[in-house]
């Protein structure tokens, strides 16, 4: 158990409330960063990570404090700060959602690993080299990442009820959009997150029971949420630098939906009926570095030993052939001919029974 005395205390008083920890929504003036957000209001600023032993960066942040009080959603893009269809979702959204309809309170980081945006670096933050969706729940005595992890933790995650973290592929991957359930072993906490997944629509889902369970050690920004026992999930979709309408739209809408099935704007969900639902990941990864050419698209269902691809040398020599090792699902498959020994050729979901 993680909560001592008090913390059973608490969650007795609050135990009649629609929403138990959502104190913060509750508030006149909902504060994080430099953000003060009235009632019924939209504001905007920054989470400032002051320099240490690297320099100092400033996270955006919008707030939508919403006419009525209701739960705290946190949505998060940009980690990775060059899956930008779920960073461009993200922008829209701070325009779509009207505060003055809203019940609660919506807190948007639409990019947080400025540099990899600006740099055009996938996957890890320039500053430091490290992956900003790793290193939760960050400390303050570390580089840039170390601290914005932190300061997200404390700022974002401890004043919400709920988070939603928003990836894709990278610029190197193509993917097609599917979600993430973390199965944390809490029944009541899986019902909500569950409900959340499915009401944020995409039809291919990944079970994940193998995050850690300790807060002190939670690594991811959705797992930060997860192991503080807020209902939380992660969604992807977006492929290789491209901003699709589609993937766009998927991300844009199924917020909207987990808003109101949250009952934080009015009308009903969408929830996903039929959901293909991934027991694990059989990934592929590569034998030796060279040139990669695929045989498949993202979305191809694939047997195990099928070929997927095939890596040459610089001169045209095939070095290896690449092979499904389980049957299933192709969610992505490497989008760029460089490749190196060890890089992930493709992930493959292996489809299982509904939970
Ligand atoms: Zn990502």
């Amino acid at each position: 158990m993680l909560r001592g005395i008090g913390g059973i205390c608490c969650l007795l008083i609050f135990a009649s409330t629609a929403w138990p920890q959502a104190r913060a929504g509750d508030r006149a003036v909902f504060t994080v960063g430099t953000v003060k957000a009235q009632r019924g209001q939209t504001a905007t600023g920054a989470i400032e990570v002051p320099a240490g032993s690297d320099a100092a960066m400033s996270i955006p942040i919008a707030v939508a404090h919403g006419a009525k009080a209701g739960p705290v959603l946190a949505l998060l893009a940009g980690a990775h700060g060059t899956e930008y269809a779920s960073i461009i979702a993200l922008e829209r959204l701070i325009g779509e959602i009207d505060a003055k309809q809203l019940s609660g309170t919506v807190i948007i980081l639409p990019l947080v690993n400025v540099p990899s945006f600006q740099k055009v670096v996938p996957h890890l933050n320039p500053t430091d080299g490290k992956n900003m969706n790793r290193m939760y729940p960050g400390k303050m005595d570390g580089t840039q990442t170390d601290r914005a992890s932190y300061l997200i933790t404390m700022q974002v995650v401890e004043q919400s009820d709920h988070v939603i973290d928003f990836h894709g592929g990278d610029i190197d991957e193509s993917l097609r959009p599917y979600s993430y359930w973390n199965k944390t072993g809490k029944a009541e906490q899986d019902a909500l997150s569950r409900g959340m997944v499915l009401a944020f629509g995409l039809d291919h889902i990944i079970i994940s029971a193998d995050r850690p369970k300790d807060p002190k050690d939670s690594r991811y920004f959705e797992n930060t949420a997860s192991t503080r026992g807020k209902p939380s999930i992660t969604v992807e979709a977006g492929h290789a630098g491209t901003v699709e309408s589609d993937d766009v739209a998927v991300l844009v809408d199924g917020t909207l939906s987990v808003m109101r099935h949250l009952k934080m704007l009015p009308g009903s969900a969408k929830p996903t009926e039929n959901p293909v639902w991934v027991d694990h990941l059989a990934d592929v990864a590569a034998e030796q570095g060279g040139i990669f050419y695929p045989l498949v698209k993202r979305g191809a269902y694939v047997n195990a030993g099928m070929k997927i691809g095939y890596v040459t040398d610089y001169v045209g020599k095939v070095l290896f052939d690449a092979r499904a090792k389980e049957s299933g699902v192709l969610l992505y498959v490497r989008a760029v001919p460089s490749i190196n020994k060890g890089d992930t050729i493709a992930s493959v979901g292996v489809v299982g029974k509904a939970p």
